[in-house]
């Protein structure tokens, strides 16, 4: 990371938190990105996508309903997952700033959580990163996701060390059900219909948007400049100033 902790050290002791909501396309590297910031940040990573998967790999109630939306590329109901949202959103742990990926992702979602910021003492901005549609089907199609940790690596561009296996414990690396080619495509319509407008509801709502260009930038670069970015519009980011 190449980021000048100086000027995050020298804010103003007195700003409000920032809540970070990190949008795009499958594939932008929402994920990815937002593990790094909140090792960056001790902010944590709120993941709808991996809440949902939680709730499958449980096998919970809600899981076994979710279980087949999920692999069909479409998208859970807007009340339960606005509801998870919220009820996690009320731990102590996201006073401080929080960062959400996956949500809102249709635009009653991001109504609901225009209508939970009012009032309430955060500073909301969604970073919206911007990915090519071939890079996307790209890394979807190379992904790999450790069955335990959740660690996402790629084939070609962020390979595990021995093949199919988690770095970090040893556990197998599995493709994800709704990484298959037809299911991909899908989840690309239906972001396109239902979550691409997403970014206009919460601009009318007052919500900053902030647009990170991806290109084949790697993920250190990406979590790089929105922290920069983030930085520059000055909520108060960091409990940590190093990155470990
Ligand atoms: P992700 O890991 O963010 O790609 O999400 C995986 C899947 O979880 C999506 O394709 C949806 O089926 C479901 N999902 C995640 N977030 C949401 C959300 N905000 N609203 C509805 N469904 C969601």
């Amino acid at each position: 990371m190449t980021t000048d902790n100086a000027d995050i050290a020298r804010k103003p002791a007195l700003q409000k938190p920032l809540a970070v909501m990190l949008f795009g396309a499958p594939g932008s590297g929402k994920g990815t990105t937002g593990k790094m910031l909140t090792k960056l940040t001790g902010w944590p990573h709120l993941a709808t996508g991996d809440l949902l998967r939680e709730q499958i790999t449980r096998k919970t109630s809600l899981g076994l309903e979710m279980q087949s939306i999920l692999a069909a590329g479409q998208l859970a109901p807007d009340d339960l997952v606005s509801r998870m949202v919220g009820d996690r959103l009320g731990w102590s742990d996201c006073e401080a700033g929080f960062l959400l990926d996956g949500f809102p992702r249709t635009i009653p979602q991001a109504e609901g959580l225009a209508q939970w910021f009012s009032g309430r003492n955060f500073r909301p901005v969604l970073i919206h990163l911007w990915v090519e549609y071939n890079e996307i089907l790209r890394r979807l199609t190379g992904r790999r996701t450790c069955s335990n940790c959740g660690a996402i690596y790629h084939l070609e561009s962020t390979p595990s060390q021995v093949p199919d296996v988690c770095d970090n414990d040893g556990a197998a690396l599995t493709v994800r059900a709704d990484d298959k080619e037809e299911v991909v495509l899908q989840r690309l319509q239906t972001y396109q219909t239902q979550t691409w407008p997403v970014a206009e509801t919460l601009r009318k709502n007052g919500i900053l948007v902030e647009a990170i260009e991806c290109g084949e930038m790697d993920p250190e670069s990406v979590a790089d400049r929105i922290r920069w970015r983030l930085d520059r519009i000055g909520g108060s980011i960091a409990k940590k100033n190093k990155p470990e």
